[in-house]
């Protein structure tokens, strides 16, 4: 497909009014009540149910995402965080009572969420449906009104969601700004109570920056180079195809796709066999006629991923290593013999490439890991407890799934986020409740009893009592 439109773009001077349309908004009470909050999710979850053929289709039209795919992994997995949001919001939003001392006494604690205000959520291409919405469903259930700034790299999904949102929303509660790096600078020289963003790094560092002039806090959801350890032990086919599975997904485009495998000599061979099984399996002989199969998102990207397979560093292409960019196709790639010096070994692959580098056993691998930036997923394949435990203790990342890839971040209580270079914050279920709620201290005090005992002066008596009780 190619993209259906233009990139929209709002005009500049029109972000700040429709900033202060929502601040507005907020501090009229839009939200203030958990009904008014259900009211606006239920939105959401009709915008996603009546409009779940548009949205697809703008999906297809921008990343040539299988229909399927597009359907699970953006428009079901939204619908879920609704509805997992909906069916706790009454114990998320109710204060919780914390013990008082005995020196407090009388007196009673309570820890209460409240919204922060107007929060901004900027997301980036690769699922730029799931990764503009999964956040607002927190950010309303908190309390909060919203501006979307979906990515101008999906242009069809951009304009469709200009669309949509104003005939859900009020402009009062969420708004849409649209366009590329003038006008999220200019959405960034506004006053935020939170920023949400998901992307690179580089532009995470742009974010914090614009921030930080505000003083509002932020949640930086990024990515990096997530390893896949397949240890010595492991069961081989079940790791290849999940592996494959995860790395393929979006023809990689994904950000806790396995970027890269660290096999232990032993099995490396059996692994690449494996690998290659799975992909014809899953894609066929020639994945270009697969409907299963996505494509890169533009030519830039197309470019840049040829790019990282001609600068070699690699023994062997085991499958794949073909492209065409008129179409945006890449083969499903598997590189074997990989030197941890190669191109592809720099900076986040986020295409369907993965390089296979062996090591000597796990010890290696978690060395090989540790050199290196956080990660923002790790997986480990091993049959052995011991083995998983060693890893998943050894290393730091965002999540984890053991002898799997991807799915921790479909369980809706796990926080979603990285750590270091991945990012920092989470959120999903009730960690993103809390990334959009102030944990507000309240202690209330009856006005009697009202001992002297803490007041001036302070007698000799009264200094020893207090000495001995505080
Ligand atoms: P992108 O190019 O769409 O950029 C993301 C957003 O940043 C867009 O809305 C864009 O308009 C905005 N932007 C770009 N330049 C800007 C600037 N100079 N100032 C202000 N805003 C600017 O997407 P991308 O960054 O290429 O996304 C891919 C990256 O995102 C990968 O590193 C991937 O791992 C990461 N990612 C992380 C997660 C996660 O949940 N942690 C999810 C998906 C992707």
């Amino acid at each position: 497909g190619v993209n259906a439109y233009a990139c929209t773009m709002t005009a500049l001077e029109r972000i700040p009014e429709i900033v202060q349309e929502l601040r507005e908004g907020f501090h009229s009470g839009v939200l203030r009540d958990v009904e008014s909050r259900r009211v606006h999710l239920r939105a959401l979850r009709e915008l996603f149910v009546e409009q779940e053929d548009r949205l697809i289709d703008a999906l297809v039209a921008d990343v040539g995402k299988p229909r399927i795919e597009a359907y699970t992994t953006e428009i079901a997995f939204t619908i879920n965080e609704i509805d997992h949001t909906l069916k706790h919001l009454d114990a998320w939003t109710k204060p919780t009572k914390v013990k008082v001392p005995l020196t407090f006494k009388p007196g009673s604690a309570t820890l209460r969420p409240e919204p922060l205000g107007t929060v901004c959520i900027i997301a980036p291409w690769n699922y730029p449906v799931q990764l503009l919405f999964a956040p607002l469903v927190p950010a309303l259930a908190a309390g909060n009104t919203a501006v979307l700034k979906p990515s101008e790299v999906t242009p069809s999904v951009s304009a469709l969601i200009e669309e949509l949102v104003p005939r859900y929303f009020s402009a009062s509660t969420v708004a849409v700004v649209t366009g590329a790096v003038d006008e999220t600078t200019a959405l960034l020289e506004q006053r935020f109570d939170h920023i949400f963003y998901t992307g690179n790094g580089k532009v995470g560092r742009v974010v914090m920056r614009a921030a930080a002039e505000h003083l509002t806090p932020v949640t930086l959801e990024l990515g990096g180079k997530s390893p896949a350890i397949v240890a010595g032990d492991a069961n081989v086919e079940v790791a290849a195809k999940r592996i494959a599975w995860a790395k393929f997904l979006n023809a990689g485009q994904t950000c806790v796709a396995p970027d890269y495998v660290l096999v232990d000599e032993r099995v490396e061979d059996a692994l690449v066999t494996a690998l290659a099984d799975a992909v014809t399996t899953f894609y066929g002989a020639d994945p270009r006629q697969s409907n299963d199969y996505a494509r890169i998102v533009n030519e830039r990207h197309h470019d840049r991923l040829m790019k990282l397979l001609e600068a070699g560093g690699y023994d062997a292409t085991v499958i794949g290593g073909t492209g065409d960019r008129g179409s945006r196709y890449i083969a499903p790639t598997v590189l074997a013999g990989v030197k941890p010096d190669a191109a592809v070994m720099d900076d986040e692959i986020f295409g369907p490439i993965l390089p296979i580098l062996t090591v000597n056993d796990v010890d290696e691998a978690i060395r090989f890991v540790s050199d290196r930036e956080k990660p923002l997923a790790l997986y480990v394949f091993s049959s052995d407890d011991d083995t998983l435990e060693h890893v998943v203790s050894s290393t730091s990342a965002g999540g984890v799934t053991t002898n799997h890839a991807v799915l921790h971040l479909a369980v809706p209580d796990l926080p979603f986020g990285g750590v270091g270079e991945s990012g920092m914050g989470s959120y999903h279920g009730k960690p993103g409740f809390d990334t959009f709620s102030h944990a507000k201290a309240v202690l209330n005090k009856p006005t009697r009893p009202d001992p002297a005992l803490m007041y001036p002066p302070y007698s000799s008596v009264k200094q020893k009592i207090l000495r001995k009780f505080l």
